[in-house]
């Protein structure tokens, strides 16, 4: 690691939706380290695709700040702008989106190689090629149209088409939740050698655990649009100290005939993010909830491994 490549300062991003206020992040701080790999959890609608697109500069925040090698990225503009933009690419749920249907696959991985006007054609063809080959393509489906692939493929050329423009950053939005189990694990495979490969790092937000567990360094949870806990990885799952981590990892598949784990049951739904809960968001679903948790919002203090709890369990 070497140094701070993503710094996130109490963000929030409110919608107003019918008349009301709709916090889906909320004084949100976090930081990625230069060739780290920072895991995103959390239930879907806890905020975390919100939260990857206003790192992306797709959502404007409501309040504070995105800092991406030291520039707040919604303060530049111009080609300093543009120069970021190249450094931080995104890869999505869905490859089909992504890609352009009427385009071959070489077409598609170079069309953001001509819009940042990166080198003449030849030197764009050698970079399409490289990047193809780096995600391990077969050289056949160079020529072909993304409907033509398979959903594994087409994510690797999703993959070789960010990786083209040799960005430092790749914000991973579920990127291999729509893919068959063992389809993921050749992707996550895939990115966790790239990382390697061409000094990458990576904020990968996924709702699937054991798929953040896999290929994170360091993991967040996050909870009705704040971070609940963050702790190097092995950490976080062998000593969970949130009781929303907790639940999260007593919902895993029993990995053995001696874990001793006990299942715990969320009650209910997530609360309204237009109402959110009084003192510690997660008291109405929390089965160690007491009296301060319903008028007291704990903190996440500055430490090794924060969690925002009065009672944490370690
Ligand atoms: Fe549960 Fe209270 Fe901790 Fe919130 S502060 S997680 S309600 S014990």
């Amino acid at each position: 690691m070497n140094g701070v490549l993503l710094e996130i300062n109490n963000l929030s991003r409110h919608f107003v939706t019918g008349g009301h206020t709709l916090k889906a992040i909320d004084e949100l701080s976090l930081s990625l380290q230069t060739g780290e790999v920072l895991g995103i959890v959390g239930e879907s609608g806890s905020g975390k695709t919100t939260l990857g697109r206003v790192a992306m500069r797709l959502l404007e925040p409501t309040s504070g700040s995105v800092l991406f090698e030291g520039r707040d990225i919604w303060k530049t503009r111009g080609k300093e702008l543009k120069a970021i933009r190249r450094r931080m690419q995104m890869v999505f749920q869905d490859p089909f989106a992504s890609l352009n249907p009427r385009m071959t696959i070489a077409r598609n991985v170079e069309e953001p190689l001509i819009i940042h006007r990166l080198s003449g054609r030849a030197g764009r063809r050698l970079m399409v090629h490289e990047a193809l080959d780096a995600v391990n393509l077969p050289s056949g489906c160079a020529d072909r149209y993304p409907h033509e692939l398979s959903g594994g493929q087409r994510q690797r050329a999703v993959i070789a088409r960010a990786l083209a423009l040799k960005p430092a950053l790749l914000i991973c939005d579920e990127a291999v939740s729509a893919l068959d189990l063992s389809v993921q694990a050749q992707i996550l495979n895939l990115l966790t050698n790239l990382k390697a490969a061409f000094g990458l790092s990576y904020l990968f937000i996924a709702h699937g655990l054991n798929v953040v567990r896999h290929i994170s360094d360091r993991v967040a949870v996050m909870y009705m649009g704040q971070i609940v806990e963050c702790s190097e990885t092995n950490e976080l799952f062998e000593a969970p100290r949130h009781p929303y981590t907790e639940a999260l990892i007593s919902s895993l598949p029993d990995p053995g005939a001696g874990d001793t784990r006990r299942r715990i049951i969320l009650k209910g739904d997530i609360p309204s993010l237009i109402e959110p809960p009084a003192g510690c968001r997660f008291h109405t679903r929390c089965i160690y909830a007491q009296d301060l948790c319903r008028h007291s919002a704990p903190a996440l203090h500055a430490e090794a491994h924060p969690a925002a709890c009065h009672f944490p369990l370690r």
